[in-house]
C-alpha cells in the first residue's frame, strides 16, 4: 500500500518540476499552480494513496464515486483532501453532489446555477463552485460556449450560496498539445474579465485547464490549477 503512495509521490513530483520549468519559461512563480488529481475510474485505494502522497485537490466525474470515495476514508484523509466534482452534472444529483462535494467546478448554465444556489439555501451553505467553459464548443462536452460564460459569471455572482472560484475548460483533443495554445488564451483571457467583476477577487483563484498531454502549455498561458489523470496514475481504465 505505501508503494503505491511512494509512486504516485514520485510521479507528482516530476509533474511539479515540468509544472516549475513552464512556469518560469512565463515568468510565473512555480508556487502559483496547484495540482488536481482526475481520479475518475481510480480504486478507494489509489484515492487514499494520492492524499497520502499530499496531493489534496481530488476530481471526480461521478457524483455516486465521489461519495464512494468519501466513504472509503477515515478522518484523516478526509481533513487533508478537497473534493471537487468536475463531471457533467444532472439536475436530479445536484443535491447530493452540493452535500457531499466540497466544490462543483462544472456550472455550465443557468438552470444549474440557480437550482444549486437554491438546494444551498435550503442546506444552510455557502457552496464554491466554478464555470466550465466548452472551449471548443463541441457538442458531446459540456460547458457554457465562451460567448455566454461572462453573463453566466454575473448570474452566479448574483445568487445567494454560492461562491464563484474559477473557471474550468477542456479544448478539443489533439495529439499536438500545443493545439490547446489559442483556446488555453480564450480561458485566461475570460478569467481575467470575470475577476473585474467579481466583488471579492480574491475569492477567485482558479483557472483549471491542462490535463496530463497539455498542462505544460496551460502553465504558460496561466493555469493556477492543472488537472492530472494518467500521468498519475498511468493509462486510464475504461469506466
Ligand atoms: C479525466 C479528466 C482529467 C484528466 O485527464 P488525463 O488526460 O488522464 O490527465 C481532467 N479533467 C477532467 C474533467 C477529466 O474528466
Amino acid at each position: 500500500m505505501e508503494e503505491l503512495a511512494a509512486l504516485i509521490r514520485a510521479r507528482k513530483e516530476a509533474i511539479f518540476a515540468r509544472i516549475a520549468a513552464a512556469a518560469e519559461r512565463s515568468g510565473r512563480r512555480p508556487d502559483s499552480v496547484a495540482l488536481m488529481a482526475a481520479v475518475k475510474t481510480r480504486s478507494a485505494e489509489e484515492v487514499a494513496a494520492t492524499v497520502r502522497a499530499g496531493v489534496g485537490f481530488i476530481g471526480e466525474n461521478r457524483v455516486q464515486e465521489g461519495l464512494a470515495h468519501l466513504q472509503g476514508l477515515d478522518g484523516w484523509h478526509r481533513e487533508r483532501m478537497r473534493l471537487h466534482f468536475i463531471g457533467r452534472l444532472q439536475a436530479n444529483k445536484a443535491r447530493k453532489a452540493l452535500s457531499s462535494f466540497a466544490s462543483i467546478d462544472s456550472v455550465d448554465g443557468p438552470d444549474l446555477a440557480r437550482r444549486l444556489s437554491r438546494l444551498a439555501d435550503e442546506e444552510e451553505i455557502v457552496r464554491s463552485v466554478m464555470l466550465e467553459v466548452n472551449l471548443g464548443e463541441e457538442d458531446q462536452k459540456g460547458g457554457v460556449p465562451p460567448g455566454e460564460a461572462e453573463a453566466l459569471a454575473r448570474l452566479v455572482l448574483d445568487q445567494e450560496g454560492l461562491l464563484l472560484t474559477g473557471l474550468m475548460g477542456i479544448p478539443p483533443f489533439a495529439q499536438d498539445p500545443e493545439a490547446g495554445r489559442p483556446h488555453f488564451r480564450t480561458l485566461a483571457r475570460l478569467f481575467s474579465r470575470i475577476r473585474s467583476l467579481h466583488l471579492d477577487p480574491d475569492q477567485f483563484v482558479f483557472l483549471s485547464m491542462g490535463m496530463s498531454h497539455d498542462f505544460e502549455v496551460a502553465v504558460e498561458e496561466g493555469a493556477t490549477l492543472v488537472r492530472i489523470g494518467s500521468a498519475l496514475y498511468g493509462p486510464r481504465r475504461s469506466s
